[in-house]
């Protein structure tokens, strides 16, 4: 098979994997030329472009979800190892990329692959200096001598989680295990805390200590069974805390031809993809927990209002914020401020006391907020008059994501 043809296959068979999320149209280039090129963002939040791809296709897995999977009836193909080193190297010596995502199915063994995979960065750092980004995926279960070195050359590594609960994996892909994966991810863990804490002792020089130094991901998949976003949200919640992971990729469930049964025939709303997206940047960067997210009779999160809305509307007796005099974590909490927002406030009530106007000038979203702040020349009116005139107020616009799907949820945004 031409190099032509296993590119075509193995970058198809690679943008089922969110973890590098499409987010804008390649640059303009040939299309031709551009087989394979996802934009992403990198760990500093810019935009990059990524050559993404498998290694191989080929996989002694059988995920239900996959279209990847051994049953699957697709074409399939496998690069040598100095094929990929070359194609990342002619792609990126003609400006097309900054770095190479690498995946792959699981042929022969976890290390078989991951020896591969492995081979593919140590040629491309060692034997070319090459200085782009690289993530590589790794396999669940390869040794821990694998693991080590492929965080010595990659950027970023990642393990897939795939799904938030051992019974969704029990049904859908039942050779994988939970454990297992969190296993992988705790070796990963240690190797970076440890060059961490290399490099802030000083004991070793900065190259000799590095390991993948923009951390550790993952991707779950959502809509493939019924997993709630309650459940999503606790086991996103955990492997953060557990995993130090640097972010969380959900992916909606794609339906793919000639799955078997017990796959939903529709794929979830895009929505609920970027409301997961907003709730995860809640719980990294706005100080909620995953329990406030969702209740018990809505295990899923609102598709017409984001979450931190969804939340302030629940519970009316946290507002109105006074923007004055409220601590940081409670202006976090107001809809239409963001992070940034409350670092302006915070500067400058030192110097005077806020009015709307001040609001707006630091840019504040007022459409949002008003309805929950008091500022020096207002009190809110729409609370008074309940929620669900703040709700009906919202709602409308809100629906509106879903004419851009995907949009921003992989650098996620303020809320
Ligand atoms: S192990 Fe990965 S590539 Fe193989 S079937 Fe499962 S999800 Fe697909």
């Amino acid at each position: 098979m031409d190099l032509t043809k296993k590119l075509e296959i193995l970058a198809d068979a690679a943008k089922y994997d969110a973890s590098c999320a499409v987010v804008a149209p390649a640059r303009r280039t040939d299309p031709a030329e551009a087989v394979g090129i996802a934009q992403s963002y990198g760990a500093d939040g810019k935009r990059i472009a990524l050559l993404k791809i498998l290694l191989s296709n080929h996989c002694v897995f059988d995920c239900s979800y996959c279209v990847n999977r051994r049953s699957s009836d697709v074409p399939r193909a496998r690069f040598a190892v100095p094929e990929v080193v070359a194609l990342t190297l002619d792609y990126h010596r003609r400006g097309l990329i900054d770095g190479l995502f690498l995946s792959s199915g699981v042929f022969g063994g976890a290390d078989e692959t991951m020896e591969q995979l492995v081979a593919v960065v140590r040629s491309l750092r060692r034997e070319h200096h090459y200085f782009g980004y690289i993530h590589l995926k790794t396999i669940p279960g390869a040794s821990a001598e694998l693991l080590d070195e492929a965080g010595r050359w990659a950027d970023r590594l990642s393990v897939n989680v795939e799904l938030p609960r051992q019974a969704d994996l029990d049904r859908l892909a039942p050779e994988k295990s939970l454990v297992q994966i969190q296993r992988s991810m705790d070796a990963i863990k240690g190797r970076i805390d440890a060059a961490a804490e290399e490099q802030r002792e000083a004991r070793v020089p900065f190259a000799a200590a590095r390991y993948a130094p923009a951390g550790q991901t993952t991707q779950m998949i959502v809509g493939a069974t019924d997993a709630t976003d309650a459940h999503v949200l606790t086991a996103a919640s955990s492997l953060y805390a557990a995993q130090g992971l640097r972010r969380i990729y959900y992916s909606a469930f794609v339906p793919i031809p000639g799955a078997p049964d017990g796959l939903p025939a529709v794929a979830p709303s895009t929505v609920r993809e970027q409301r997961l997206y907003q709730a995860d940047w809640l719980l990294r960067f706005y100080g909620f927990d995953a329990e406030e997210l969702t209740t018990p009779a809505e295990p899923n999160l609102s598709l017409a209002l984001d979450p931190k809305l969804a939340w302030a509307l629940r519970n009316p007796g946290r507002f109105p914020v006074d923007v004055n005099r409220a601590p940081q974590w409670e202006l976090l909490r107001v809809p239409g401020i963001g992070a940034t927002g409350v670092d302006r406030i915070l500067k400058a009530r030192r110097q005077r006391k806020l009015a709307l106007a001040d609001l707006k000038k630091l840019r504040i979203s007022l459409r949002r907020a008003e309805p929950f702040i008091v500022a020096a020349d207002h009190r809110p009116r729409l609370l008074r008059l309940g929620a669900r005139d703040v709700r009906d107020r919202f709602a409308p616009r809100s629906r509106q994501l879903e004419l851009f799907p995907g949009a921003q949820t992989a650098a996620g945004g303020e809320l």
